[in-house]
């Protein structure tokens, strides 16, 4: 019996002696009664002088709070302390110290402690890299955030390939219109779809380890934030792969989303770069992936483009253009020219004062005139249209009432001004608009607004500002008929008064029986819904001759003159025949 009971105290010392915490009791004092190897472990990197006897002693400069949160400690047996965090990585000449450790202390009665002792060192690395790692992680989608995507793109970046002579290459993804999304279903909506294309993305994606069809072998998912979303391809075996995956990416995001009860169809355009051995700086892939992406959105969205340096100069142009553009909105600089529109009659003759069309024009100190074509997209991106278009307006309405004034009977009788896809957008454009007709004495009637025909094609909200535009007495215009997606069929949807036919179709129209019957077509559509036409950029009497057969009732283009300041045109105005 006693040999069981010498076993089994045995065993007990030996599981004290083996435990990997440090297990300590001692009295209330401090004084330190029996100890483990390991607390002796834990313990002696803490004092220099080798004196163990008291462990608030060997404690002291690291907890000296200890003595007091004992005392404290009212209740006759407990848990004084548990986890407690001890900082003690200034031990430093030992070379295995744990650098931080986790006290728990326990009264047991009255006069007696016991401490357990562990190393937290792991503990505190692990607790810091998941921290650090949440700082990378996207919490809506889980995917790696920018900070992430930055962080592995060094990695890929500065991995030598020189010798595998494999490839990297980052796609960029931007979804087209998504802020549609969110002002139409809201954020909440946004949110769902956001969080449904990044689980579509991870799941598309092949993850590191095992080469695919392709040969690649890992494509990591990241999301940037908003509504834009990167793919890094690690290990290609040659850049053409790349617009595979590129393709597979965009036919599997294109699928529609299932969010509540309605479905979504989304877009995105793909922005991607493939990194050589010289590129090896990620912010720059990140900035190149942009650049090609921002080509993608202003070619119409939902497309593939590859970056090219010549992207990088145009991109840093346009910078320039814009602060420049700011500038000369701020001062005022831009102005505008107006362009005939002319009433075409039989046998070639024309009526010169059926209209003017306004188009603004900025003279650029070292440029020159930089057109509209050029400047009005980054208008459109900063947001300084809203500005612009205001000032246009303003200014034609200002210069067509000084033409009645001056010329009577003789002045054009209405003015066409361009709306941009922004402006429509603008919540109180209406306001706007009937602001400036009563500060200029502009009457309503004679005044028309140019929409393109690919923006009137576009939703409900856009209807609405037409009817809006329609209720103040104002004309309304398609612009470049013939270019967007609106077909003759749905021409009866839109309140507009008239249509201009676009010039790349009239240009055709002497020497293409094709486009001859397009304007015809276009033409007696219009009639029969009671619109009125204008054919754009008639340049030749040819082109003139074929948009008056085909029953055309206005032209506009250099034939008959090329934009002009005001006192030009009053001029070219002066100069024309009375027509007979
Ligand atoms: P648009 O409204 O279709 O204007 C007609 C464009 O065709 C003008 O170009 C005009 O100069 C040009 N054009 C006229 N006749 C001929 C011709 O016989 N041959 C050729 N080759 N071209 C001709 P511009 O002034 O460069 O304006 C281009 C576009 O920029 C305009 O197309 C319009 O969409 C936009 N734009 C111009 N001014 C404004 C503005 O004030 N606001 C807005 N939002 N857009 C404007
Ligand atoms: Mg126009
Ligand atoms: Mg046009």
């Amino acid at each position: 019996m006693s040999g069981d009971i010498d076993l089994a105290y045995e065993a007990l010392i030996q599981f004290l002696y083996r435990a990997p915490v440090a297990l300590i009791q001692l009295q209330r004092d401090g004084a330190i009664e029996i100890l483990n190897p390991m607390a002796a472990r834990l313990l002696m990197p803490l004092t220099p002088d080798g004196d163990m006897d008291n462990f608030f002693h060997v404690l002291r400069r690291h907890a000296p709070d200890l003595p007091q949160r004992c005392a404290d400690f009212g209740a006759p047996q407990g848990v004084i302390c548990e986890g407690l965090r001890i900082s003690v990585d200034d031990a430093g000449s030992h070379a295995e110290a744990p650098a931080v450790l986790s006290l728990g202390l326990l009264k047991l009665d009255d006069n007696r402690l016991m401490a357990v002792l562990l190393d937290a060192t792991q503990e505190v690395v692990r607790e810091q890299t998941m921290l650090a790692r949440a700082a990378q992680v996207d919490t809506l989608t889980q995917l790696p955030n920018r900070a992430g995507t930055l962080l592995l793109l060094r990695k890929m970046a500065a991995r030598e390939r020189a010798a595998s002579g494999d490839h990297c290459a980052l796609l960029l993804l931007n979804l087209d219109r998504f802020k549609q999304v969110n002002d139409t279903l809201g954020n909440a909506v946004g949110n769902q779809v956001l969080a449904l294309v990044g689980e579509r993305l991870r799941t598309t994606v092949r993850s590191g380890g095992r080469a695919g069809a392709d040969g690649v072998t890992a494509e990591t998912a990241t999301h940037l934030g908003g509504d834009e979303f990167a793919v890094l391809l690690d290990g290609l075996p040659a850049p053409a792969v790349v617009e595979r995956i590129a393709a597979r990416l965009l036919e599997r995001l294109g699928q529609p989303y299932r969010v509540g009860n309605q479905e979504l169809a989304l877009t995105c355009s793909l922005g991607m770069v493939v990194l050589d051995a010289g590129s090896r700086d990620a912010d720059n892939l990140l900035r190149d992936a942009a650049i090609a992406m921002t080509v993608a959105k202003s070619q119409g969205g939902h497309r593939i483009v590859m970056f090219e340096q010549a992207m990088r100069d145009q991109a840093l142009l346009r910078s320039s253009l814009e602060a420049d553009l700011r500038t000369a909105v701020e001062r005022a600089e831009l102005f505008n020219v107006y362009q005939p529109v002319v009433g075409l009659m039989d046998g070639g003759r024309i009526d010169p004062a059926a209209g003017v069309e306004a188009l603004v024009r900025w003279r650029h100190p070292v440029r020159g005139l930089v057109s509209p074509i050029e400047f009005i997209g980054v208008a459109e991106a900063t947001g300084m249209i809203h500005a612009i278009g205001e000032q246009v307006l303003a200014a034609a309405c200002r210069d067509f009432v000084a033409w009645q004034r001056q010329l009577g009977a003789q002045a054009p009788r209405l003015l066409a001004v361009n709306l941009s896809r922004a402006q429509l957008a603008e919540s109180d454009l209406c306001d706007k608009v009937a602001a400036i007709l009563t500060a200029s004495g502009m009457p309503a009637a004679q005044l028309q607004l140019e929409i393109t025909e690919s923006l009137a094609a576009q939703g409900a909200d856009i209807q609405h500002q037409l009817l809006g535009l329609k209720r103040l007495g104002v004309k309304l215009a398609l612009d470049d008929f013939g270019t967007g997606y609106s077909s003759l069929s749905s021409l009866h949807l839109l309140p507009v008064d008239t249509v201009k036919i676009d010039r790349s179709f009239v240009s055709l129209a002497a020497s293409s029986a094709h486009h001859k019957v397009l304007i015809e077509a276009t033409v007696l559509v219009a009639r029969s819904l009671g619109m009125n036409t204008v054919a754009e950029g008639i340049e030749t009497i040819e082109q003139a001759n074929v948009a008056h057969a085909q029953g055309c009732d206005k032209g506009q283009g250099y034939l008959y003159s090329r934009p002009l300041e005001s006192a030009d045109l009053l001029r070219w105005l002066a100069t024309q025949p009375a027509p007979g």
